[in-house]
């Protein structure tokens, strides 16, 4: 299957595609790619780079040159078309190789910076690339927000450490006039602790990728100020009304995903509620 865009971003790359590993591929040490994975080796090596037939009869064209993800140390793998109609490719692995995937598996490939890049990991930690985490500090971030300056002052000094500035979110309340900025018509009850209209501060492209970015992500112009309730939908609604709150944020700030390279589609996907055809 094809990258999406969480995997594009994790592994910095605009082409790269996965398959989980078969019983049959680790038993015979051999990994038949799918329709993606050999799309990127062929536009990698050429089609006509790559050798017909088994290997003992052309060792030397069969053998081709990857980086291992993640150290970037160069292996060296056989790959074949195993019949002369040049429909399937076959990879072997082993751990002579440096490669060898295990049964369940995801096996991955891709291309960075003009070089083919290959690796593997067992399926959950695949599956939590992909899993947006909910933030255990956002009930902490949401509270500090809504304090009184005196208090907020106070809990600052005590977490200097703090990946989300809560002036920031200050900042853009302020700028939204203290309404919620997917309806500025939806009510709001008054924090007994500020005393202002309760608001949240909610991150458009998450926080949880910051490790992913140079540019801070904590910014007035990633914050958006929401009712409890677009918040909450935001994070736990139905595909539908998730997506209709994210693309009308997105739509509403020019310029924010761009500065990112990110697309509508790519947030949605951040959000695991892209549109499915
Ligand atoms: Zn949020
Ligand atoms: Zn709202």
């Amino acid at each position: 299957m094809k990258f999406n865009t969480i995997h594009k971003i994790k592994f910095n790359t605009a082409h790269g595609a996965y398959s989980v590993v078969t019983e049959t591929e680790y038993q015979h040490s051999m990994i038949t790619p799918s329709g993606y994975e050999t799309e990127i080796m062929l536009s990698y090596f050429g089609k006509d780079n790559i050798h017909v037939g088994n290997v003992k009869s052309n060792k030397t064209l069969s053998q081709k040159q990857f980086r291992m993800f993640p150290e970037g140390n160069t292996i060296y793998l056989n790959l074949v078309f195993p019949k002369k109609n040049k429909t399937e490719l076959r990879l072997y692995v082993s751990n002579n190789a440096g490669y060898k995937t295990k049964s369940g598996d995801v096996w991955f490939v891709f291309v960075k910076d003009g070089e083919i890049w290959i690796g593997s990991m067992p399926e959950p930690d695949w599956s939590d690339l992909s899993l947006m985490k909910q933030d255990d500090s956002d009930e902490f971030y949401q509270r500090i927000v809504n304090d009184s300056d005196e208090i907020r002052r106070q809990k600052l000094k005590e977490r200097d450490v703090y990946a989300r500035d809560p002036r920031i979110a200050e900042r853009r309340m302020n700028l939204a006039g203290f309404k919620c900025e997917f309806e500025p018509e939806h009510q709001l009850f008054v924090s007994r602790f500020s005393c202002r209209p309760y608001l949240e501060a909610h991150h458009l492209i998450p926080i949880g990728l910051q490790g992913d970015f140079k540019k801070s992500l904590d910014t007035v112009n990633n914050v958006f100020c929401l009712c409890p309730n677009c918040h909450r939908a935001v994070h736990h609604a139905k595909a539908d009304d998730a997506r209709k709150i994210l693309c009308k944020l997105a739509k509403s700030r020019a310029g924010l995903l761009d500065s990112f390279s990110l697309t509508v589609p790519d947030l949605l996907c951040l959000y695991a509620v892209e549109e499915t055809m």
